[in-house]
């Protein structure tokens, strides 16, 4: 990517500390002042968003909500369809305020959400994920066209912060888009793998060759993305691929 983007988003990021100084941002869910340095998300609000998380029985390989465990821990989707990564799991329902929280966060240019989120995926990751079994941390990549338009990547973000907090690697240049895939928002599953196929290719394949690796996201629907990630890796030598996305539709 071009060096000015880079300087480009260096700068937004400044400029974002900067405001937040002069002009604090307050609470997205209440509008009162955060209480925390750094964190906009209020403690009351984060505690409800935590409460309302999903963390009934889950699939242990999608992590869709199940309303009663099963004796193979798998959901009905997973039984009749192994998804390719091992463990995927989500911090929150994609619904009212985290919804409105990741559009923010994709769309406009909501980068001083970062750490808020941040905190969510890691809460995430300790408690529903192995987390001393992963050995290092990687988004999904944005197309270059789509990172010319948006001039960030939100997943690379949130990876990256994520693999500081676990004290891991981030391994940002180890996979790449090489297809721009359409909307998949309106196809059945059946499409959204078809939409992905081939879309990626692993770069860097000594990067993640007998590692257990961390794939980061925003939001997880039929984990069509993630699946097909998680096939490229293993095809490139990858041991085991778990996923976390900050929510799940
Ligand atoms: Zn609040
Ligand atoms: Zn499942």
């Amino acid at each position: 990517m071009g060096i000015a983007h880079k300087i480009t988003a260096a700068a937004s990021r400044a400029l974002e500390g900067a405001l937040d100084a002069v002009f604090p941002r307050t609470c997205p869910g209440c509008g009162r002042r955060p209480d925390l340095p750094g964190r906009h998300i209020c403690g009351a609000c984060m505690g409800r968003l935590m409460g309302e998380s999903l963390d009934g029985p889950v699939c242990e390989a999608c992590g869709a909500p199940v309303k009663t465990a099963t004796a193979d821990g798998l959901c009905h989707e997973c039984r009749r369809r192994r998804p390719r990564f091992d463990a995927a799991r989500s911090a929150l329902a994609y619904m009212s305020l985290p919804r409105s929280l990741v559009h923010d966060f994709k769309y406009h240019g909501g980068l001083w959400l970062a750490e808020d989120l941040t905190d969510i995926l890691e809460a995430c990751v300790r408690a529903r994920l192995d987390a001393r079994a992963i050995d290092a941390v990687l988004p999904v990549p944005l197309h270059p066209a789509k990172f010319v338009l948006r001039n960030y990547n939100q997943s690379a973000i949130l990876a990256k912060k994520l693999a500081m907090r676990l004290g891991l690697p981030y391994l940002g240049m180890s996979v790449s888009r090489r297809r721009d895939t359409p909307t998949q928002t309106h196809l059945a599953p059946r499409g959204r793998r078809k939409n992905v196929r081939g879309a990626f290719a692993v770069d860097r394949p000594e990067a993640i060759r007998s590692r257990t690796l961390l794939v980061v996201d925003d939001v997880m629907t039929t984990g069509a993305t993630l699946g097909e990630i998680a096939g490229v890796l293993k095809k490139s030598g990858a041991w085991r691929v778990l996923a976390v996305t900050l929510c799940r539709a």
